[in-house]
């Protein structure tokens, strides 16, 4: 299709009747969907078909939707662009130079592109929100606990969520509600937050709302993408939202926690493509450790072994005190600042990218600047909250997203402030 949003096209009929009834919608493709390849990007899982569904495929077909296909995604979520995709990169619908964001880009662009009404996309670091800000849709991240990940292919568990992209804030708590609530089969999942009814929270009913801004996620960030902020935060004022500064001053060492736990998770995740169950051929024979190196050289692309051997590296043995102890301390402390600033504010606001989206190629070559571009998003994984990311106006032609974080299984009030964005 035309920006290249899908890995795999398919239709597969849900039920007859429920809520997404007559909805397409688009999966990520590490989110397993039986008899339909699951290929996480990767050339490691290029052939895999997995034997069954993730829960939340389950519950979609359940409430009556059709799945259209398997969108592109950075090889296992390892990117902020969608070009690190051993199937090549995915176009930007607004503009086709330029990347739309990450990891979940396929799913954004198929949305934005009007290919699928909704998709399914996770997000571990910001995988959501960013290719939802890049290509002006919504985007949601569930509290950590509210969706099943059974039947995601970890990238990183203690920091990923399964959530919602559509083109309106309503229909991406309509999905979100669909997949909600506790599962057995992922002990993490909790029962709270399981029945509330997300939709009718897109009331745009802000009156007496109050948003803490964290001055730290705007100071960095592109002048461009502040200006969008500043007036969408005036829009709020003007709906009777009261603003106020608060400060994180944890948030500054946020991407390097995030990066050494993501990595340190990923290292030993991904331990399990060792070229038994799965991987490509190859003509190393008889010896375990040979054949367990080739495969691996030659099914993971550059992005994912950088990830590897960094987080083999924090994790071992005289190293592990120094970087993922550490990281550990960080991740306690910025759980810390956001309650406190959650105290004084019903919501925090923010640019969900510090930057507008980059051109095709810009980024690759340098990782340091990729990793930077996350710093908006991966402390609410870090701390396990809920966030939105809705489409705040343009700037030089390009969408500007702006990012709502809540309290623990607050969601109800971020989808409520974004829905008065959209106004
Ligand atoms: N860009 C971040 C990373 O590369 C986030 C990815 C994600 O959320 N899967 O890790």
């Amino acid at each position: 299709m035309s920006v290249d949003a899908f890995i795999t096209e398919t239709t597969v009929e849900g039920d007859d009747d429920g809520p997404l009834a007559d909805r397409t919608v688009a999966i990520k493709d590490n989110i397993s969907t039986a008899g339909v390849r699951t290929t996480c990007g990767s050339e490691m899982l290029a052939d895999y078909v997995p034997p069954y569904d993730a829960t939340v495929v389950e519950r979609l077909k359940g409430a009556g939707a059709t799945l259209v296909g398997k969108t592109n995604m950075d090889e296992f979520g390892m990117g902020t662009t969608t070009e690190t995709s051993a199937f090549g990169p995915t176009r930007n619908p607004v503009d086709e130079s330029r990347v739309p964001g990450g990891s979940s880009g396929g799913s954004a662009a198929a949305v934005a592109a009007g290919e699928a009404d909704v998709a399914l996309g996770s997000d571990t670091g910001g995988s959501v929100r960013c290719p939802a800000a890049f290509c002006g849709v919504v985007g949601i991240k569930p509290t950590y606990g509210l969706v099943s990940r059974y039947g995601l292919v970890a990238y990183a568990n203690s920091l990923e969520q399964i959530g919602p992209l559509a083109p309106t804030v309503e229909e991406a708590a309509e999905v979100l509600e669909v997949i909600a609530g506790p599962d057995d089969r992922d002990a993490t999942t909790r029962a709270a937050g399981a029945d509330a009814d997300y939709a009718s929270a897109a009331d745009g009913d802000v009156e007496g709302l109050s948003v803490g801004v964290p001055t730290e996620l705007i100071e960095g960030a592109d002048e461009r993408v502040v200006e969008r902020f500043e007036a969408t935060l005036d829009d709020l004022k003007a709906q009777g939202a009261e603003t106020h500064e608060v400060s994180l001053p944890s948030v500054e060492h946020a991407v390097q926690a995030y990066y050494v736990i993501a990595m340190s998770e990923a290292s030993s995740n991904l331990a399990r493509f060792d070229g038994v169950r799965y991987g490509p051929e190859t003509d190393a024979e008889g010896n375990w450790n040979e054949t367990f190196a080739r495969v691996r050289e030659e099914g993971f692309g550059d992005e994912v072994k950088r990830r590897i051997l960094l987080g083999t590296y924090a994790l071992s043995a005289g190293y592990h005190d120094k970087y993922y102890a550490k990281a550990q301390d960080a991740r306690a402390w910025l759980k810390q600042d956001f309650d406190e600033a959650l105290a004084e504010a019903d919501v925090l606001a923010s640019p969900t990218m510090p930057v507008l989206p980059f051109e095709l190629g810009e980024s690759l070559d340098d990782p340091l600047q990729m990793y930077l571009a996350d710093a908006n998003t991966v402390p609410v994984n870090l701390a396990n909250l809920p966030a939105i990311s809705v489409p705040a106006g343009r700037a030089d032609g390009l969408p500007v997203g702006f990012q709502l974080i809540g309290p623990a299984f607050g969601e109800r009030d971020i989808v409520r402030a974004a829905s008065a964005v959209e106004n």
